[in-house]
């Protein structure tokens, strides 16, 4: 099918785009704008919401009144958190733009920062709920680490200024590297204890990690289940082993971690003080209780790899037909 911003919507919408400005470059600024006058020119009316504080997209998600079609996160990981957050068990559904560093929600559920992509799917997407899931009573949709993974967190939130880079990760994690102690832990899914020792525990929804890396590589977030990952750990070497393997992709051994799929976690520390981590934001200290919450948020499924490139490609043709305005050209540099 084809797409022209000129032809109307058939169905108007109401559209909020709850923005951090504090996630992405100039360039992806000038998209949202772009992407803002795309949607007024199909006849939808848009609302641009930008978040002033920790946790403001979370309110401004929970009091959408009930006339929106969709809400669009504009931002990274931490965005998505805390807007879908607010739109827990609710009938908005979500979509992702994505403008992060690592955006693993958005690459694993399939949007793209493409104005043309983005429209289609406002107007056509189906909705699908996917799964959420509460830590001590904080959701979160992609992973959660208890251990190594959230000291590199708190030390890099203690350090944040403004945008990060994946190079604003390399100083925690080295320091991190020589200062962490190897708690040890205790861990009980669905009520069997798994492990007792010194370890790195993760909780994913999504099989993708920071840097991409493959932590849960078979977490569904559709399939009601959280996937637990134990990597036992006493020592810096052991630690190395493991980072490397992940980072290579290497196949663990069977005695080297712990995995199971399971819907309800208990993570007691053996010593004070062992950190939390939800989707990279600070999440406190153990002990932790993880609970599935299945199909819990609506999202607007995007296309399959293929159906988006038969859009954009619809797209491309109708921007180089004589009749089409030029601000399709422009769109589709930008795409
Ligand atoms: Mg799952």
């Amino acid at each position: 099918m084809s797409m022209s911003a000129e032809q109307p919507a058939i169905h108007p919408g109401h559209y909020r785009l709850i923005v951090n400005p504090q996630s992405g470059s100039g360039r992806r600024r000038q998209l949202i704008a772009l992407l803002e006058s795309a949607l007024r020119r199909r006849g939808h009316e848009v609302r641009v919401l930008p978040t002033q504080h920790a946790g403001h997209a979370t309110l401004l998600a929970a009091e959408l009144p009930a006339e929106v079609t969709a809400v669009i996160a504009v931002g990274g990981d931490g965005t998505f958190r805390e807007v879908a957050a607010g739109l827990l068990d609710r009938p908005t559904p979500l979509a992702l733009w994505p403008a992060g560093t690592e955006n693993l929600a958005a690459k694993h559920l399939g949007y793209r920062a493409n104005i043309a992509e983005l429209i289609h799917l406002l107007e056509t997407a189906p909705v699908e709920p996917i799964d959420a899931a509460i830590c001590n009573g904080q959701p979160f949709f992609v992973i959660g680490g208890v251990g190594f993974d959230a000291e590199v967190v708190q030390r890099v939130s203690k350090e944040r200024r403004g945008h990060i880079s994946r190079w604003t990760y390399f100083w925690p994690i080295w320091k991190t590297f020589w200062n962490h102690r190897f708690p040890a832990i205790r861990v009980v899914a669905d009520g069997t204890e798994f492990f007792r020792g010194r370890g790195i525990a993760f909780v994913g929804l999504m099989p993708r990690y920071a840097l991409n890396l493959p932590i849960t590589p078979t977490a569904d977030c559709r399939d009601g289940l959280l996937d637990l990952c134990i990597m036992p750990c006493a020592s810096r070497l052991t630690l190395a082993r493991h980072s490397l393997r992940t980072f290579l992709r290497l196949p663990f051994w069977k005695k080297d971690v712990i995995y199971r799929q399971v819907r309800d976690i208990r993570i007691e520390p053996d010593e004070p003080q062992v950190l939390v981590q939800l989707d990279g934001d600070n999440a406190g200290i153990l002990p932790a209780h993880f609970i599935s919450q299945p199909h819990q948020l609506r999202i607007l499924r995007p296309a399959t790899p293929d159906q988006a490139a038969k859009v954009s490609r619809s797209r491309l043709r109708s921007s180089t037909t004589p009749s089409a305005p030029t601000h399709e050209a422009a769109i589709s540099d930008w795409a």
